[in-house]
């Protein structure tokens, strides 16, 4: 009497799937320096404000060089723990474009999709 009694896959898996807006960001592991803090040669303390956002050293290197890592640092600080992941991105976005563009920056890209309207 040998039965079977395997379950099988019989649901579609309805799990919803995690998108962009759901990612919270997370510490680094512990030992580990975010990428702000091993680009500033610092130890990340616990609570880093940079933690979350800036994972590898070349993503904040833009940002130090435009704005500052202590002005990106007050910044990120004054904004609600909601808000922070968009002002990082933003930062980032700016100084990257700030770095291609010395005179207009992100402007550049502005006025050329104002020109296109
Ligand atoms: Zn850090």
């Amino acid at each position: 009497m040998a039965t079977d009694a395997t379950p099988s896959a019989i649901a579609a898996d309805a799990t919803p799937s995690a998108t962009a807006a759901d990612v919270v960001p997370s510490a680094p592991a512990s030992g580990s320096q975010c990428g702000a803090c091993n680009f500033l040669r610092r130890r990340c303390i616990q609570g880093c404000v940079f933690a979350p956002y800036f994972r590898h050293k070349q993503d904040f290197a833009a940002i130090h060089k435009i704005f500052g890592a202590k002005n990106a640092s007050k910044l990120l600080a004054s904004l609600p723990v909601s808000n922070r992941s968009a002002a990082a991105f933003t930062l980032s976005y700016e100084a990257q474009a700030r770095l291609q563009d010395p005179m207009y920056g992100c402007v550049s890209e502005i006025l050329a999709l104002q020109q296109q309207v």
